[in-house]
């Protein structure tokens, strides 16, 4: 797996690199010593730069787990703002050259808004909106590969009406096709027909966690360059371009080579990013400067017709006032300042690192064909649904678990793909959401699946037995496995609005190693299977089998079934500090909880300290304020039980009640605190660390419970992957 918290500098620099190939474009440098050079150079090689720029902005931009639209949104407002600036940049030479004395001006003038771009290189622009939003949307719509399907299709449509146009023009009825939109458009070279593949493939690179070695990258894109370079000259000998931007070789060409530059990490060259853009605004510009200034200081042998020293004259005068333009930009331009943290009140940071590290330990624990099921309920633990899901989608997880119907449908709202099940009970009349979203319903015992099967939608469903716990589950297992219950149970697998997809139990006491505990663990075990053997006696098809929770999973370890249930375990902690388990895993929290000092003060001897004057000063004090309360899940029985929070890697116990929003600690033996600092309540600073189960202990509690009521206003920050989403 790549390294995931350094920078795309391969990315940043290529644009580059892109940027100077589009000049070339423009300026043919080989122009002057090679018909043939020329044509290798900036019909084929240098049709990979406006692709590059397209994937890059995929890369960013097209993610299946983008459901809110403020990327797209953001995109679209960047994209036209800069295009706006570069119309209007370029009237003085659309006047100069007479644009708007053609005819029909307001149907050309739109057509060329829309599709062409008002100068010749401006194209890039609208195609950017137009690719941008398509894929964006057609991604949310049907998933990456049938996405894929259809701008793989769009971009054959463009192929033959650009480099392969000389074929199509002898079929009469698709040439008819091609005459209309030629009608609308200039080329087949738009947002429409080229971009869309090209942001796609961005998108799918950054969302697949699977990637190619670079060697193979590498060897792979300089062969799709070969072949692209085989295929342009066979085109160009018979003389069946149009236009010369599309191949078939292209976009296999652009995948590798952008999965190649991915393997080089390192530096944040964000600015490049910057600078490769106005590059590719600006040069048409300084083309013109140029073939001024040359006519000018009469030096049209060298600056013009030379065309090597044309094209450098170009390169440098681009590069130069774009870096100054950048510079002046970042420095007095736009007011926005660089993300700061520290921005939220109080905050979750999960490390998402941590979170792939417990996956591989859990998934490693297992026996082998057993399966993960990330249990995600409660907004996963209080770690924030969204990001968790998604990042264990991402990395294969394939099945999850909710506790409510309504969990389920967010889960497909973030784009998670996969085995969705629901542990407790949905309402039968939603049984068609249930279809709807694809998810599993847990068949709490016989009367549901009978009431949920009289709904009369196709539901998956998981039956759940009550080996004991005598919470939810059919009853079957208790006597046995004979008798009326058994009947009820068979007659549940022959139901026609049921699609039995698991059967499973949950232990109650599977986190004690006391004898009697695991006698009766051993007994609901047991249970369990006699019912498996029996459904198997009757000839039924015995679909997945679960029974194991995190504890289940360390206790048992040994039970062959299709998935273990991870909670907590997933979440890189145990339910108490003291837990005692058959398997000791290695598993690493991914939660921290965090907030900040607003406010310093001194306090006297015998003053009071918050609600109540329960805490009273035994001696002249400091006194810290942060903003975090009981009402963000910071448990407000901590009051007055000497917890500390940790700041500047020192302890700080909490003093006085703990309010609402706020919380105040002793701060006088620490040293360097200051107003702004971050106070860790949960997790490490320095060498120190307070784990959850150790808060959720003094709190009474267990990590669970702590965990799932963190407070809806407390922000989530993610850690891990930092460079990759944002
Ligand atoms: C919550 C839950 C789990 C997960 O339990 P952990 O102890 O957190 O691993 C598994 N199964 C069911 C039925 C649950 O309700």
């Amino acid at each position: 797996m790549r390294k995931s918290n350094k920078s795309y500098t391969g990315i940043d620099c290529f644009r580059m690199i892109a940027a100077l190939l589009i000049i070339a474009i423009h300026t043919s440098p080989l122009g002057t010593y090679s018909e043939l050079g020329d044509f290798i150079l900036t019909r084929v090689i240098a049709r990979a730069a406006v692709p590059f720029f397209f994937m890059t902005s995929g890369f960013f931009l097209i993610s299946r787990y983008s459901y809110k639209s403020d990327k797209p949104v953001a995109f679209v407002k960047k994209t036209a703002q800069i295009y706006g600036a570069a119309i209007v940049l370029y009237i003085p030479i659309n006047l100069y050259n007479g644009y708007f004395k053609t005819e029909n001006l307001l149907p050309n003038l739109i057509k060329d808004i829309v599709f062409d771009g008002t100068l010749y290189h401006l194209w890039y622009l609208p195609a950017s909106l137009v690719g941008g939003v398509t894929v964006w949307y057609l991604v949310r719509r049907m998933g990456f590969h049938r996405a894929f399907t259809v701008s793989a299709a769009l971009y054959l449509i463009g192929l033959f009406g650009d480099s392969y146009y000389g074929v199509t023009e002898k079929v009469p009825v698709i040439s008819g096709f091609y005459a209309l939109w030629f009608q609308v458009s200039d080329y087949t070279r738009n947002g429409v027909f080229f971009a869309p593949v090209f942001f796609l493939l961005g998108g799918w690179i950054a969302d697949c966690k699977t990637s190619p070695k670079q060697t193979t990258a590498w060897t792979l894109s300089a062969l799709m360059m070969m072949l692209m370079l085989a295929e342009g000259l066979i085109l160009h000998h018979f003389q069946v371009q149009r236009h010369d931007s599309m191949y078939f070789f292209l976009p296999p060409c652009m995948y590798f080579l952008f999965q190649a530059l991915l393997y080089y990490r390192g530096k944040r060259h964000v600015w490049l990013r910057d600078v490769s853009l106005l590059v590719y605004i600006i040069h048409p510009m300084m083309i013109v400067v140029i073939r001024f200034a040359a006519k000018a200081l009469h030096m049209q042998t060298l600056l013009v017709e030379n065309s090597v020293v044309h094209f450098l004259a170009v390169v440098v005068t681009s590069v130069s006032f774009s870096v100054a333009a950048a510079v002046y930009w970042n420095r007095f331009g736009s007011g926005k300042k660089k993300k700061q943290t520290g921005i939220h009140r109080a905050y979750i940071e999960i490390n998402l690192d941590n979170l792939t590290h417990n996956v591989k330990v859990l998934c490693k624990a297992m026996p082998p064909k057993c399966e993960l099921m990330a249990v995600v309920k409660a907004d996963a633990y209080g770690h924030g649904m969204y990001e968790i899901a998604a990042h264990l989608n991402k990395i294969g997880v394939r099945a999850f678990a909710a506790a409510t119907v309504d969990e389920g449908i967010a889960l497909r709202g973030y784009g998670i793909r996969g085995e969705i099940l629901i542990l407790g009970y949905t309402p039968p009349e939603r049984a068609w959401e249930l279809c709807k979203y694809d998810l599993s319903q847990t068949l709490v015992d016989y009367g549901y699946a009978c009431t949920l099967n009289a709904q009369g939608h196709r539901v998956k469903v998981h039956i759940k037995l009550d080996t004991g716990m005598h919470r939810l589950g059919f009853g079957v297992a208790l006597d046995g496995g004979t008798g009326k219950e058994m009947q009820n149970l068979i007659s549940v697998f022959s139901k026609k609005n049921l699609a039995i997809n698991g059967i499973y139990t949950h232990l109650c006491a599977a986190d004690s190693l006391d004898e009697a505990d695991v006698l009766f663990t051993r007994l609901q075990i047991t249970r369990f299977y006699k019912v498996i053997n029996r459904l198997k006696k009757q000839g039924i098809h015995i679909p997945k089998t679960h029974i194991q929770s995190s504890y289940g999973l360390m206790n048992y370890p040994e039970l062959k079934c299709s998935y273990v249930r991870a909670g907590i375990s997933l979440y890189g902690v145990l339910s108490t500090s003291n837990a005692q388990t058959k398997l000791r895993l290695d598993l690493k929290p991914v939660l921290s909880l965090k907030a900040h000092v607003v406010l310093i003060r001194k306090v006297k001897q015998g003053d009071s300290v918050g609600y109540g004057r329960d805490f009273v000063a035994d001696r002249d004090s400091r006194i810290a304020i942060l903003s975090i309360g009981y009402a963000d899940g910071f448990p407000r029985i901590l009051s007055g039980r000497g917890q500390d929070v940790l700041i500047n890697g020192q302890q700080a116990p909490i003093v006085g009640r703990i309010c609402m929003d706020q919380l105040a600690v002793d701060i006088t033996e620490l040293s360097n605190v200051s107003v702004g600092m971050t106070a860790t309540l949960i997790g490490r600073d320095g060498d120190r660390e307070i784990t959850a189960p150790a808060v959720a202990g003094q709190a009474e509690s267990i990590t669970n419970e702590l965990l799932s009521r963190m407070g809806k206003r407390v922000a989530v920050t993610n850690l891990g992957n930092i460079s990759k989403f944002s």
